[in-house]
């Protein structure tokens, strides 16, 4: 049965967010903004509402919410700040590959504790050297007895100045490429991790994004979320998992420049007119709505893959490019209707737009997103309609009589053209192609 409404509980708990993000969240924002600094509080009030966090397995003494439910919420928070969303969900990237992991032990002593204390946890594929290539990364495990040695630099890791846990991916081997890729839950206060300094961005300002330096970092076996082999792999499901919700940030921001956009247009008065009243403007308007509504509708279908147990891959991908790059378009459109007065900051639709543009970066770029998609479409994807060689598109066959059904025809694998006959042609007399390169397209083979 395919339903887009929510049902009670889902309907409660955006409900519940959506109240948190406008009165709690927005007031707060453009003051942690300005300083460039985590808001830790709305994340520590978030965790006491349940909202951070609620993607635990109920069987680690979470909440087990679905991804669907981390859409809902994630919306609704980016609504109000991308940024503030960003350091929220950071939890759950860094947490999915735990929950991901085989390691049972680490599982049921980490994940509880995740689930009733608030701790941060990051996750750290990428390094100064290498981001989208995450098959190349030159941090480096090497065993030593009952322990792993860590050794190199993670760059670009967003809650890395606040976090308590780190999901470190790291190589045996770095010319072993996917084949040497383990994954380890490292803390913060061991001996040999340090923390730079806090990045400067474009926006998101109220995130952090620092690197992390690990240097003879000592991590117990127990500590193994994937062993080496395993790591690339849960990099990649986790990244399917995630990728929805960077579209439901995408969601959330697009729908708040474009509500903001709505209120000016009908206020705004140009030539004696709102300019509301422009139909330039109100097409604008309508293409904004058009380009939410179908990002959401792609981000629902994503998360609603994972949630069914289904490998949400390739819907993940399409939801997070398109929802991202419409959210750009959006932002862009909504700033110019704004006029002079968009580009300021006494507006939200600056930092709307600066935070926006993140979404097309992390979590894999625009471009790696097509890459999986292309790879999909020319490999995976099961086509309906026969090979063109094989069209039984035939103009002399009348189906309607059933005389015209004693037709043979012969179609050009070259360039298209069809004759009629018992035979093929010698040359087409087209592309002068041999006879070989026709093949009998009617009647048409059985099966
Ligand atoms: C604010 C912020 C927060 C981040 N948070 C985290 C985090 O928490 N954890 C983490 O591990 N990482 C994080 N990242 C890193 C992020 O995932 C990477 O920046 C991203 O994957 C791109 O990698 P890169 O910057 O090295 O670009 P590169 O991989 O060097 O790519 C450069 C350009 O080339 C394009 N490109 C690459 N390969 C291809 C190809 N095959 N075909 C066509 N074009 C291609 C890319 O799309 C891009 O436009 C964060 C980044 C930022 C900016």
């Amino acid at each position: 049965m395919l339903q887009f409404t929510l049902n009670d509980e889902q309907k409660a708990l955006q409900a519940k967010v959506r109240d948190f993000a406008v009165r709690e969240v927005l007031p707060a924002v453009w003051h942690y903004e300005d300083k460039e600094e985590v808001p830790l509080f709305l994340l520590k009030r978030a965790f006491e509402l349940g909202i951070m966090n609620s993607d635990i397995p109920k069987a680690y003494g979470g909440q087990g919410l679905g991804l669907l439910e981390a859409a809902l919420v994630t919306e609704e928070v980016a609504a109000a700040c991308p940024g503030v969303a960003t350091s929220l969900f950071d939890n759950s990237l860094g947490m999915e590959p735990l929950v991901l992991s085989e390691n049972e032990t680490l599982k049921k002593r980490v994940l509880p504790e995740l689930a009733g204390q608030f701790k941060r946890i990051c996750f750290a594929t990428s390094e100064p050297t290498m981001g989208s290539d995450v098959a190349s990364l030159q941090c480096l495990a090497e065993r030593k007895g009952n322990r792993y040695i860590l050794n190199g630099t993670k760059y670009w890791i967003t809650n890395a100045g606040v976090a308590d846990y780190m999901t470190i991916f790291a190589t045996i081997d770095p010319k072993t490429q996917h084949e040497g890729i383990a994954a380890f839950l490292v803390e913060r206060d061991w001996k040999g991790v340090t923390v730079g300094k806090s990045l400067p961005k474009l926006g998101q300002r109220a995130s952090n994004t620092a690197a992390i330096h690990l240097q003879d970092v000592e991590v117990p076996l127990e500590n193994v979320i994937a062993e080496p082999g395993k790591g690339f792999v849960l990099a990649m499901r986790t990244f399917s998992r995630t990728r929805p919700i960077i579209g439901a940030f995408a969601v959330g921001a697009a729908r708040s420049a474009m509500e903001f956009a709505i209120d000016y247009a009908k206020k705004r008065r140009v030539f004696g007119s709102k300019i509301a009243n422009f139909e330039a403007i109100q097409f604008k308007l309508a293409e904004m709505y058009q380009k939410v509504e179908t990002a959401r509708l792609l981000v629902w279908k994503a998360a609603w893959e994972a949630d069914q147990g289904q490998d949400p891959t390739v819907s993940a991908s399409i939801a997070k490019f398109y929802a991202t790059e419409a959210a750009l378009e959006v932002g862009n459109d909504a700033l110019q209707l704004f006029g002079g007065y968009g580009y300021t900051r006494m507006f939200p639709i600056e930092k709307l737009l600066r935070d926006i543009r993140l979404l097309t970066i992390y979590e894999g770029t625009s471009e790696v997103q097509r890459l999986i998609v292309s790879g999909h479409v020319l490999n995976g994807y099961k086509p309906v309609m026969p090979p063109l060689e094989d069209l039984p598109m035939v103009r002399r066959l009348d189906l309607g009589n059933p005389s015209s059904q004693e037709v043979t025809a012969w179609r050009c694998r070259m360039c298209g053209h069809v004759h009629y006959g018992p035979e093929p042609p010698e040359e087409c007399p087209f592309c002068f192609f041999p006879k070989t390169a026709f093949k009998q397209v009617w009647p048409r083979a059985e099966g």
